[in-house]
């Protein structure tokens, strides 16, 4: 069925589908290898690492549909930002990242530092000017994040396309936080998308599984990477990713109108110093958001007055959001990063990035915003008193 110029909501629930026995809920393909046929190449083998059985293919055609472009999956996220940086720049080759980034990322980067040479240069998003100085003969790519964990911060997302076109170099996207429902980089002519699909794609906190979408050849080639490494996601997680994947519009919608209502109520409240949010009319990222995204996102950050004792007790004093790290799922989760996220940094990074002990991050859940937002409030007033 040719589903992709269809909305969002009609491709994620029919791209993909096979209706195989006239079943509405796609089965679960267990089996590790497949009768073979008549096969003409090596590619009618079908097998799991191969990632071509049939729950995985499903999914990621699914996936396809919805970035507009071939897509794979990984048993992880970082599997996916560890492919997509090995395809793209081998050892000894330089890339180039914004300070400001997740801390696992940071930490595969240094890893493929130490162990393949790669060379990182860390660059400023909001200083286009100095990317070409950062570039060197060695530079293959370019790695942003759409909107940066925890900072909220959204990145110049068609500036850094044009650039890595300008400049001969594959740009490489982790939307993890944004997903294809704010926008679809691809579009703006990304050459590489990758997610945490762990988050919202999935969406209810029970898969761990990655992302990569781009254009055929690409995939093609880190198709061939990932099976030398034996890279591959497992059928079963594949097919609660493509039942997660239905509803994706819908809860990331609901999930971003919720965090800036309460974005706004957190704003206003007098016990609290500071909020990350885009939706925020003063937040710096804001114009860039309106005028990239569909929506401001589903994730926020803030910090109390009273510094980390505050926050310690705040979070403690919540009653509907858990405290756990990950997010994107349907239950909202709160957590320090600095003391999950950003935790396997040292202090002074954390420090030079900008990540205190008190700055707090919501992921905005399915719950009633009312609901949440008397949570948040009760819990401020809980942790002030506590204090006095
Ligand atoms: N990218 C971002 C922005 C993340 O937040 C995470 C995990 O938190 C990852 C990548 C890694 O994803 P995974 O936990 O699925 O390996």
């Amino acid at each position: 069925m040719t589903t992709r110029r269809r909305g969002l909501r009609t491709r994620v629930v029919h791209a993909g589908e096979e209706r195989l026995n006239g079943a509405v809920a796609a089965p679960i393909f267990r089996s590790s290898t497949y009768e073979l046929g008549e096969p003409e190449s090596f590619d009618d083998i079908r097998y799991i690492r191969l990632n071509n059985t049939p729950s995985q293919r499903a999914v990621e055609l699914k996936l396809g549909a919805l970035e507009g472009g071939d897509a794979m999956v990984t048993p992880s996220g970082t599997a996916a930002v560890w492919l997509a940086l090995a395809h793209a720049a081998g050892p000894g080759a330089h890339v180039l990242a914004p300070t400001r980034i997740y801390g696992g990322t940071r930490k595969i980067l240094d890893l493929l530092a130490a162990r393949e040479g790669l060379e990182v240069r860390y660059v400023d998003l909001e200083r286009p000017q100095t990317w070409a100085a950062a570039r060197t003969e060695r530079t293959r790519a370019f790695f942003v994040e759409s909107i940066a964990n925890p900072w909220m911060s959204v990145a110049p997302l068609d500036e850094v396309a044009s650039f890595c076109r300008a400049e001969g170099l594959t740009s490489i996207v982790d939307h993890t936080l944004a997903t294809p429902v704010l926008s679809r980089p691809l579009e703006l002519g990304f050459d590489l998308v990758v997610h945490s699909a762990s988050k919202h794609l999935n969406g209810h906190s029970d898969v761990v599984a990655g992302v990569i979408a781009g254009e055929a050849t690409t995939i093609r080639e880190i198709r061939v990477l990932a099976n030398r490494y034996g890279v591959c996601p497992d059928p079963e997680a594949c097919a609660l990713l493509a039942r997660g994947l239905k509803t994706l519009p819908l809860r990331v919608e609901a999930q971003s109108a919720s965090a800036l209502v309460l974005a706004r109520a957190l704003d206003a409240h007098e016990g609290v110093e500071k909020v990350w949010y885009a939706g925020l009319p003063d937040d710096p990222s804001h114009a860039r958001a309106k005028q990239l995204f569909a929506s401001f996102g589903t994730l926020l950050s803030f910090r109390a007055r009273g510094g980390a004792e505050r926050a310690k007790r705040l979070v403690r004093a919540l009653e509907l959001p858990i405290e756990a790290p990950s997010l994107g799922g349907v239950e909202t989760l709160v957590t320090r990063p600095a003391t999950t996220t950003h935790a396997g940094l040292s202090a002074e990074l954390r420090a030079s990035m900008g990540i205190d002990d008190a700055m707090i991050r919501v992921s905005v859940g399915v719950e009633d915003a009312a609901d949440l937002v008397a949570d948040f409030e009760h819990a401020l007033r809980r942790s002030a008193v506590h204090a006095a």
